[in-house]
């Protein structure tokens, strides 16, 4: 099997350097990059498997870099990683809602920065599923052809609503969603969603949820995700 290959862009060479010399001791092939400029030239050409992008860079920064690639079709499957200062709080949701997969926050572990690579690379190879298979965690069945929760063996009478957001988050445990993005994603034709009263819905899953509703985990400044 050949060797993944990650695009590291990060404009400080100390951290260029050490995430390099750590992701090629995990296996990976890595290709340092120090402008936005660089990676939209080459990810078309080279094809990586992920890109672990810095926000601040000179030149093209990396929320244009990202929604650049998530727009042409030659690199819009390409997952990216964005890294970014913890001040940047209002840029990780942009960056979600651009099509990153995922963010870390400077300054990382390196144990936590290779374990969310192996997950988004994970992810990538098995695509969410979007048919009408059941979703089974322990004594939670979600059907999506049912529209029904079961636990333990009793339905729990969620509204349309609340189904749609456990269901749309449960898809794809792990990976953080803005509250945009939960709106887009199980937006219906009949009602209307807005950002706030997505806090309010999740409220009210949580509660009808039980134990299980502390799968839904709230990610300060971002949004929600359904625990791995
Ligand atoms: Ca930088």
């Amino acid at each position: 099997m050949s060797k993944e290959l990650i695009f590291v862009v990060e404009d400080e060479e100390d951290i260029l350097e050490l995430i390099k010399y750590n992701l090629s001791r995990e296996g990976y092939e890595v290709t340092g990059l120090k402008s936005g400029e660089d990676v939209l030239q080459l990810a078309r050409i080279k094809n990586p498997d992920l890109i672990l992008l810095d926000i601040m860079l000179p030149g093209i920064d990396g929320l244009s870099v990202c929604k650049q690639l998530k727009k042409e079709p030659k690199t819009s499957h390409i997952p990216i990683i964005m890294l970014t200062a913890k001040s940047e709080e209002i840029d990780i949701v942009t960056g979600l809602e651009l099509g990153a997969d995922d963010y870390i926050s400077k300054p990382f572990s390196l144990r936590v920065l290779i374990a969310r690579i192996r997950s988004v690379l994970r992810r990538k190879s098995q695509p969410p599923d979007n048919s009408t298979v059941p979703i089974k965690i322990n004594d939670l069945v979600i059907h999506p052809g049912r529209h029904e929760v079961i636990i333990s063996d009793i339905p729990v009478d969620l509204t349309r609503t609340e189904f749609q957001i456990l269901y749309f988050l449960a898809r794809q445990p792990g990976w953080v969603f803005s509250r945009y993005q939960i709106v887009n994603g199980i937006h219906g034709d009949d009602y209307a969603v807005t950002d706030r009263s997505i806090d309010v819905q999740i409220v009210g899953l949580r509660r009808k949820l039980g134990e299980y509703g502390k799968k839904i985990e709230t990610v300060r400044g971002v949004g929600y995700r359904f625990k791995e």
